[in-house]
């Protein structure tokens, strides 16, 4: 299967160089010429394996000039047991009959980004090896908190790449910063930009798209390639755990075969629900995606009137990692509802980039309308929603799925739609403990991180995650800073270019 650009159909290429380039050079975004199939018999049998021989089933029908070794030796090394602390490396747990939470944070930085970022090195490396590249790969990598970690513990040491991660200095959580600061690897830079998460990734943009910073680099023997989720090789892995959530959900009695569920997702970049999205199109069977944003909701106003507009305030949210106002995936999904049309794609994106805006036509809005349903939750109501969960169903989710569980049962009440949904939760709820504690027990609030990670254990009577524990006691590497201007000096100085 080959692969073109969102903004240039004419330039084919297939899934080795797509994930090895990350982005392609006039700014579009690789997508599949076409969506594989997937029928009912299908789903049965995948719901007979385990998690491992799910990616590699759905893996195999993206990645068709990688070979089945390549693909299972990919996927082994990604969901090993010793990185993943579920056996079942996406458990679904249950809250009520109609409420499904699918838990993407068993790997090693508690957030969702592991599911991919566990794989992506492995698929980067055999790209590099099938494309005969004899240059380093470079990550360059924007991220508004998770990203950044997810991609430097999968980054970490791997043989030839080096890997610099830009993070907003303001935007993310403390624990978010340790994280990225203390980082182990020697192949690794963080560096701090004054500015928000937007600066950080039209900055990364930029660099990717100026062609003299490709020559320099080239000429040193150096490629750039992105672990953000314009690279087709993030997005992939993501479509596995929808159909691994189906599964589980045949396995277990739950639902019968081609049964439609609804999948709701706590979105930012648009990356993880237009996953959901090829997994409908795959043919998954889905009624709705319920597509959940904080107070940045940008992406509630676009599916609901067919007027995307950046223009607004920027609010810093207890879910730091939705807050995005530019969500780069939206280009996939717009290439595809105009039916493979570049040159409408480039217009729109021209549109965003000079004015902040752009609006689709009749026929785009109504198919994205019947398709998504979307909805927005303040701080507040995400706190409450913490809460009531806790308090209903002894579970606790952190802020970003709580974001995704408050817009679900407001839609659940708005529109009596009773079919059974599945919620991704992209966060273990102690990534973010200053905010959970604060919804649960706030009288029992301290300054100290830590010391708030125990409480809400104690509140909780849950384990402890030793991966965010162990950072009390790790030395910090990364301390720096810069101005968005001095990204690419900063990127330089990292490869000790002159
Ligand atoms: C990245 C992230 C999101 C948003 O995912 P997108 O793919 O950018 O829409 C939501 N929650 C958490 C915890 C994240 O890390």
């Amino acid at each position: 299967m080959n692969y073109f650009s969102t903004r240039d159909k004419s330039k084919r290429v297939n899934s080795s160089y797509a994930i090895k380039e990350g982005i392609s050079p006039e700014g579009g975004l690789y997508v599949p010429e076409s969506i594989p199939e997937i029928t009912m018999q299908e789903i049965e049998k995948l719901s007979g394996l385990n998690y491992n021989g799910r990616a590699k089933y759905i893996l195999s029908k993206f990645l068709t000039d990688f070979t089945a070794d390549e693909i299972n030796s990919c996927v082994d090394k990604a969901y090993a047991n010793d990185k993943f602390d579920s056996p079942e490396t996406a458990p679904i747990k249950k809250l009520n009959d109609s409420e499904y939470i699918l838990e993407l944070w068993h790997g090693p930085t508690c957030a969702f980004k592991d599911m991919a970022l566990q794989l992506l090195p492995h698929l980067l490396t055999a790209s590099l090896k099938k494309t005969g590249e004899k240059r380093e790969a470079v990550i360059l990598v924007a991220t508004s908190g998770d990203t950044g970690k997810a991609a430097l513990e999968g980054f970490s040491d791997v043989q030839g790449t080096k890997i610099m991660v830009f993070y907003p200095e303001d935007g993310v959580s403390h624990i978010q910063k340790l994280q990225m600061m203390t980082q182990k690897g020697g192949n690794v830079n963080v560096c701090g930009l004054y500015g928000n998460f937007d600066d950080a990734q039209n900055g990364v943009k930029a660099i990717f798209t100026d062609l003299n910073i490709k020559k320099e680099l080239d000429g040193k023997g150096f490629m750039l390639s992105s672990a953000n989720s314009i690279n087709w090789g993030r997005l992939v892995p993501q479509i596995v755990y929808y159909f691994s959530a189906y599964a589980d959900l045949l396995k277990y009695g739950e639902i019968i075969n081609g049964e439609k569920i609804n999948i709701a997702v706590p979105t930012g970049n648009f990356g993880n629900i237009l996953a959901a999205y090829y997994a409908k199109r795959m043919g998954l069977p889905v009624n709705k995606l319920i597509c959940a944003s904080n107070s940045n909701d940008v992406l509630t106003e676009f599916i609901e009137t067919g007027v995307y507009d950046r223009n607004r305030p920027f609010f810093t949210t207890i879910s730091p990692s939705m807050d995005i106002l530019i969500s780069s995936n939206l280009e996939r999904l717009l290439f595809n509802l105009y039916g493979n049309n570049d040159k409408a794609v480039s217009d729109l994106m021209d549109s965003l980039k000079k004015t902040g805006k752009y609006s689709v036509d009749a026929a785009v809005k109504s198919s994205i309308k019947e398709q998504f349903a979307a909805g927005s939750a303040d701080d507040g109501k995400t706190m409450q929603t913490i809460r009531d969960i806790f308090e209903k169903y002894k579970y606790l989710c952190d802020t970003h799925t709580a974001v995704g569980v408050s817009v679900y049962e407001e839609y659940k009440i708005k529109t009596g739609d009773n079919t059974k949904t599945v919620i991704a939760s992209t966060a273990s709820p102690y990534k973010f403990s200053d905010a959970v504690l604060k919804s649960l027990k706030p009288e029992v609030m301290t300054e100290d991180d830590f010391k708030n990670i125990d409480l809400l254990c104690e509140v909780s009577g849950l384990k402890k995650p030793s991966a965010l524990t162990e950072l009390k006691n790790s030395a910090k590497r990364f301390e720096g800073r810069c101005n968005k201007a001095d990204m690419p000096k900063e990127l330089y100085r990292f490869l000790k270019i002159e």
